[in-house]
This record gives C-alpha cells, sequence and structure tokens, in this order.
C-alpha cells in the first residue's frame, strides 16, 4: 500500500484572507459591503469598449514578456510627466498581473533565506508571506493609531546586518497615511550607505486628498536606484478585477525582476494591456481621481458625523479608519462581525493587518461605492 504524502504547510498561519472572509460574510447577511477594497461603480464604457475593440481585433495570443510596448511607452510618458523621472520602456518598465505578482516578484528577486525584510504595520497582507516563502525574516515597525506616523527611532533600531529589504506602501493601506518628503529623507539617510532595497507599494498614487500630493520613492535620486516602484490600475480606473499592474525600476533591478515574472506568470493579459494603452493617453482619467473620492470621503464622514465613532479624515486610498473606543471594549473581530450580521455594514479589523495583539480598536471602511450606498451605511452607524 502506498503512504500518501503530508504537504507540511509553507504558510502554516495563513488562512483565508479578511477581504473574503468579510465579503462573504456580506453576502451572506445581505449587509452594504465597506469591507474589501473595490469600487461599488462601474469602469469606463470608453475603457469597455476599448477592450472588446482589441478582443475582437485578435489580440488573444501572448503578450511580449514584459508587456505590450505602446503601454510601456504611455506609462513610460506619464511618469515622466508626473513624477520628472524617466524610466526607459525596454530596461524599467514591465507590465504584470496586478500589483499583487509586482510586489511578490520584487521582493523574490531580492529576499534570501535569512534575510530579513523591514514591514510597517498595520501592512498590506500579501507581503510577510511573499517574504516568507522566500525563506526570509519579515521585521515589523508598528504605526500607532490616530496618527500612524513612522517612528524613525524605531525604524533605525530594527535594521541589523541582515536586513535586505523593506517594503514601503504610500499612500498607506489600511490607515490612509500619505508619506512626506520628510520621511522620504529620513528613509534615505538609513539605507544610503547599506545595502538595502526597497519595494515602493505606490498603488494608491492618484487618490490623496486635502492638496496632498503624493511623493512618489522614485522622485528621490537616493531611494530611486534601491527601489521596485510597483503600481496598480486596478484603483486608478475602477478595474480591480482586471489585475493589471506594473513595476517601474532600474535596468539591474529591472533584470532581476524580469526573471522571476517570466516565471511567475510570464505575461499579462494582452486585450487589456492595448486599450490601458489607449485610455493612459487621456490624464483626466487619472488627474481627477482626488477630488472624485475626496467628495466621497467627505459624504461618509458627514454620514457618521454624528455617530460615536471617533476619526480623523483619511490622508489618501479610498479607505477611511474609525475608532470605536467610545462604542465598545471588545475587539475589532467582533466588532466587525456583528456589525455585518445585526446592522447589515460590514468593515474591516485592522487588528489583522499586525502580526501580534493589540487593542487599538480600529475598523477600516471602504468608501468607493455610491452615494446612497455610503448615505444608507452611515444611518445604520450611527445608530449604534
Ligand atoms: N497593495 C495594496 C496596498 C493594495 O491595497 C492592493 C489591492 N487592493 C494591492 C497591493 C494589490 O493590487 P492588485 O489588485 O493590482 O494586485
Ligand atoms: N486591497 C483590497 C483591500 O485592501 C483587497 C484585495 C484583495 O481582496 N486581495 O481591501
Amino acid at each position: 500500500m502506498q503512504r500518501l504524502p503530508t504537504i507540511g504547510s509553507k504558510l502554516p498561519a495563513v488562512g483565508t484572507t479578511i477581504f473574503t472572509v468579510m465579503s462573504r460574510l456580506a453576502a451572506e447577511h445581505d449587509a452594504i459591503n465597506l469591507s474589501q477594497g473595490f469600487p461599488g461603480f462601474d469602469c469606463s464604457p470608453r475603457l469597455q469598449e476599448q477592450v472588446v475593440k482589441y478582443l475582437r481585433g485578435g489580440y488573444n495570443q501572448y503578450a511580449p514578456m514584459p508587456g505590450v510596448p505602446a503601454l510601456r511607452e504611455v506609462l513610460g510618458r506619464k511618469t515622466a510627466d508626473l513624477y520628472g523621472v524617466a524610466y526607459d520602456p525596454d530596461t524599467g518598465i514591465t507590465i504584470t498581473s496586478g500589483a499583487t505578482e509586482a510586489l511578490f516578484a520584487a521582493i523574490t528577486a531580492v529576499v534570501r533565506p535569512g534575510d530579513e525584510v523591514i514591514l510597517f504595520e498595520p501592512a498590506y497582507d500579501s507581503y510577510a508571506p511573499a517574504v516568507e516563502l522566500n525563506g526570509g525574516v519579515p521585521v515589523y515597525v508598528t504605526l500607532t493609531p490616530p496618527e500612524y506616523a513612522v517612528d524613525w527611532a524605531q525604524v533605525a533600531g530594527r535594521i541589523t546586518d541582515k536586513t535586505r529589504l523593506m517594503v514601503v506602501n504610500t499612500p498607506h493601506n489600511p490607515t490612509g497615511r500619505v508619506w512626506t518628503q520628510d520621511d522620504l529623507d529620513r528613509l534615505a539617510a538609513l539605507v544610503r550607505d547599506r545595502d538595502i532595497m526597497l519595494v515602493a507599494d505606490e498603488v494608491y498614487e492618484h487618490i490623496t486628498f486635502d492638496g496632498r500630493p503624493h511623493i512618489s520613492l522614485m522622485t528621490h535620486p537616493t531611494l530611486r536606484e534601491r527601489t521596485f516602484v510597483c503600481g496598480s490600475f486596478g484603483k486608478t480606473f475602477h478595474i480591480t478585477g482586471w489585475k493589471v499592474g506594473y513595476c517601474l525600476a532600474p535596468p539591474e533591478l529591472t533584470v532581476e525582476f524580469r526573471k522571476v515574472h517570466q516565471f511567475l506568470t510570464f505575461s499579462t493579459i494582452t486585450p487589456v494591456q492595448h486599450a490601458l494603452a489607449d485610455y493612459l493617453r487621456e490624464p483626466e482619467h487619472y488627474l481627477s481621481l482626488p477630488a472624485f473620492y475626496e467628495r466621497k470621503r467627505n459624504l461618509f464622514l458627514e454620514s457618521i458625523g454624528a455617530s460615536r465613532f471617533r476619526f480623523a479624515p483619511t490622508q489618501g486610498t479610498f479607505f477611511q479608519n474609525v475608532s470605536y473606543a467610545d462604542i465598545t471594549d471588545g475587539s475589532d473581530y467582533e466588532l466587525a462581525i456583528r456589525l455585518t450580521k445585526e446592522i447589515g455594514v460590514a468593515s474591516i479589523p485592522v487588528s489583522v493587518f499586525y502580526h501580534g495583539q493589540n487593542d487599538y480598536r480600529i475598523l477600516r471602511f471602504c468608501f468607493a461605492k455610491d452615494d446612497d450606498i455610503l448615505k444608507r451605511a452611515g444611518e445604520r452607524l450611527s445608530k449604534l
């Protein structure tokens, strides 16, 4: 009789992501789903028509491994116009299957067994597993509410001879915090003379509020030369389901990045890349985003203005964090489940983005939804 092999998990601590758990619970209870971050409205019909045009036009075989040239070229021009940095489409720009792939490929290109990787927590949930699957060790710097400012003394204290990479996320999911020029300067001072690379997760680059600029890591000369900047079209064009992202990096880094990318997915969906190349030529599609989402943020905040939640307006992303300390002493996980089942509004408990226990009592709400949904959610939340 043959012996069945045992798989032995490489990620024993990982379960189903909170996004799946909460979205499923919201559907089961017919709740307003402000948990998982995705727009509740559709993308532009023009963009859809462009995809159809390329689908029908025979653009249905493998794209070139680094991405469709037209998309890389227009992305290069957009980046030069917006941030004043010229990445060469051939040697510095790679199109990926979502930012998730870009992050995984960049981390895999750098991290070897035993390397330490600094993560700022609360951290987006894909970073630590990517580090661990490569044999790396996540080392955490804690950001605490309500400010979530980076404690640079803490960062300095976490750096050791084994530190090989830091993952930076600005604007930051889940807290909405936007890094300042001072943050970038302090980061540069710490990494300048060390063998430390950077991954910059900038998927919310076009969603910042109150006139606050997004300061990309690529704009800092010391940081640029050691950074993989990861982006996504999902957040910018309301197409999270299409899973198209990219990585911008100096040539030597791009060579190593593409070695991973070509065996992870090889290439990314062809007709969508062509359609995005056309659409990206018109800057108003992304330049209109701050005003679009700032209005929604304000509307949501107004709708919970009389509630017992406490909050500071989020600086960026389409997430608003609120404190429920005046409402209950219970855990955020329990409260998120209770609110979904009992008042019909689903949120994300922010403690899940920390590796240890904490009692900050914060929930995250996604306000990328139609106005009437946000108002209805606000009415329900105000009854608590
Ligand atoms: N990073 C952050 C901070 C995100 O919020 C997300 C998606 N919500 C991603 C990466 C993944 O982006 P994509 O959907 O393009 O893979
Ligand atoms: N990034 C989205 C969020 O933060 C979810 C992405 C996912 O479901 N994997 O809610």
